[in-house]
């Protein structure tokens, strides 16, 4: 079901606020949006600090990016408008510079995925029900070429049956939902996961055994 306008600009502005106080987008990083009815989206306005936005920073698209307002919107609108016509269940999109999507992926430069295996957080993400699983992770390389990396992407996704998530390399992730619940929900989760990956090599490096 999709929001009103206002209630988007109420959940997007509160959602940066927390993921700001979790240092998952630093500064002007980082960027969010909700679908609207009549294919319109609601998204943060470009350079924006995410933990202070206030109703005037998140704006309206097209479903092709193209800005409804005179405003820029985000950079990287192009990739949270292809998550919304890959997939018509999707209503909020959330990216995040976190340091584990970053670091993890950058020291990583030849996987094209993390897999995650036997988490009990597995079961986080929708349409999982055990922890004896597991979910796959797409890893794309990042790009300044978004319309470019947008259709990579587009194309790639849905080999990933639990897609809920991506990670762009030595850049962040994106996470989607039906709501803004569920995508916050998913964020979450997949910090948690990572950083538990992250632990789990550095221990069977030697590193902290
Ligand atoms: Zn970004």
């Amino acid at each position: 079901m999709t929001v009103s306008q206002q209630q988007a600009v109420q959940l997007i502005t509160q959602v940066a606020r927390r993921l700001d106080a979790r240092g998952l987008s630093p500064a002007t990083a980082g960027n969010y949006s909700m679908r609207l009815s009549q294919g319109r989206i609601a998204i943060t306005v470009s350079g924006r600090h995410k933990g202070r936005l206030g109703p005037g920073d998140v704006m309206l698209v097209d479903g092709n990016g193209h800005a409804l307002e005179e405003q820029t919107p985000s950079a990287e609108t192009g990739l949270h408008t292809s998550l919304y016509r890959l997939y018509p269940h999707v209503n909020a999109v959330l990216h995040v510079h976190s340091v584990v999507a970053t670091a993890l992926t950058l020291a990583l430069p030849r996987v094209s995925e993390i897999v995650l295996s036997g988490y009990e957080m597995l079961k986080v993400f929708p349409g999982v029900t055990t922890h004896t699983t597991t979910v796959r992770v797409p890893v794309f390389d990042n790009s300044q070429d978004i319309e470019t990396l947008a259709t990579q992407i587009a194309r790639q996704l849905p080999q990933h049956p639990h897609g809920s998530a991506y990670l762009l390399r030595g850049h962040g992730a994106y996470a989607w939902g039906r709501d803004m619940d569920e995508a916050e929900r998913v964020v979450e989760a997949l910090e948690h996961l990572l950083q538990c990956e992250l632990e789990v090599r550095r221990v069977k490096a030697g590193g902290n055994a």
